[in-house]
């Protein structure tokens, strides 16, 4: 359930009383009932403010959108739309955002979808093989199996210290820095540092995005890596006001 402070800010928004676009109170109502801004001068109507606004909330609380059209009886296509673009563009800031990685990176991979049980390991052709990289006490990014090697290259710093299990290779991982598979957890120290050995970081990225798609009931494949930017996007800010920040980045509204 939402928390007093976040109903309150919504209601603001619900009710026309703060610009959605911008975040200014300079609001007034047009005589055709729509809301409009005198500082960025942008208008939109309220029954459509509001209809968006409850299927943000809807996404927010991970609501399939069939369920979703259904409790708000909104047409499904309409909380499709809204629901997609608002995925496309967490798919973009996750692209966009955080510096290198450094220091302490687990590495490891997780294999989605598949209905069949048995079959397990990389020699499965309908699953989606992804990769995930965790710097410890930092974010995680998620990446597709061909193209590892280069975003290792772009997204961490030469030097890093990485984890990954025993079973695959990674053997492009010696060029970029320190590479120690783990098979236990244990401590070692490397130049007077110590280092806690384990992937138990990323791992718990994978369950997190494993439980966050099962809300879901089963994502095409096609759609799955966008899915997965959006469980990347939820993880890396799980321990902020994320219904604030669906909001911003759906109306592409910048706080400062
Ligand atoms: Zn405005």
């Amino acid at each position: 359930m939402l928390e007093k402070k976040e109903q309150y800010s919504l209601t603001t928004f619900l009710l026309g009383r703060k610009c959605v676009f911008c975040g200014s109170y300079l609001v007034c109502k047009t005589r055709r009932g729509y809301v409009k801004c005198n500082k960025c001068k942008r208008q939109k109507g309220l029954k459509m403010l509001r209809r968006e606004m409850s299927i943000l909330v809807g996404f927010h609380q991970q609501v399939p959108a069939h369920r979703l059209s259904m409790d708000l009886g909104v047409n499904f296509r309409t909380v499709e739309r809204v629901f997609r673009k608002l995925r496309e563009l967490v798919y973009h800031i996750c692209e966009l955002e955080g510096a290198k990685m450094s220091g302490e990176i687990e590495i490891d991979e997780a294999y989605f979808g598949g209905r069949r049980k048995g079959q397990r390991g990389r020699a499965v052709g309908h699953k989606s093989v992804v990769f995930g990289l965790l710097e410890r006490d930092g974010r995680v990014y998620t990446v597709s199996a061909d193209e590892l090697t280069g975003i290792i290259r772009a997204k961490t710093r030469k030097g890093s210290v990485y984890f990954t299990d025993s079973f695959k290779s990674y053997n492009s991982l010696k060029r970029f820095g320190k590479h120690h598979r783990v098979n236990h957890t244990y401590t070692f120290g490397v130049r007077g540092k110590k280092y806690r050995s384990h992937i138990n970081g990323i791992e718990g990225f994978w369950s997190f995005a494993k439980h966050g798609l099962y809300q879901y009931r089963g994502v095409s494949k096609s759609n799955f890596p966008l899915y997965l930017k959006e469980m990347e996007y939820r993880y890396n800010h799980r321990h902020e006001n994320l219904l604030k920040s669906f909001v911003a980045i759906y109306f592409g509204y910048v706080s400062t």
